[in-house]
């Protein structure tokens, strides 16, 4: 899955959110890294706290 060097950390890894971005969606707030993980963005987070 990952072809990174040095190797990406995998998604049971505490740091698993360091892998690379392999799709970026800022447009919904969240990215896909290579090893699997889907990281939500920050500011999305704010965003739906401005909603509520
Ligand atoms: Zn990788």
């Amino acid at each position: 899955m990952c072809s990174h060097r040095p190797p990406c950390p995998t998604a049971d890894k505490p740091d698993h959110h360091s892998a690379v971005i392999v799709s970026a969606h800022p447009e919904q707030g969240w990215s896909l890294l290579c090893n699997g993980t889907i990281v939500f963005e920050v500011m999305s987070i704010s965003d739906a706290s401005r909603h509520l």
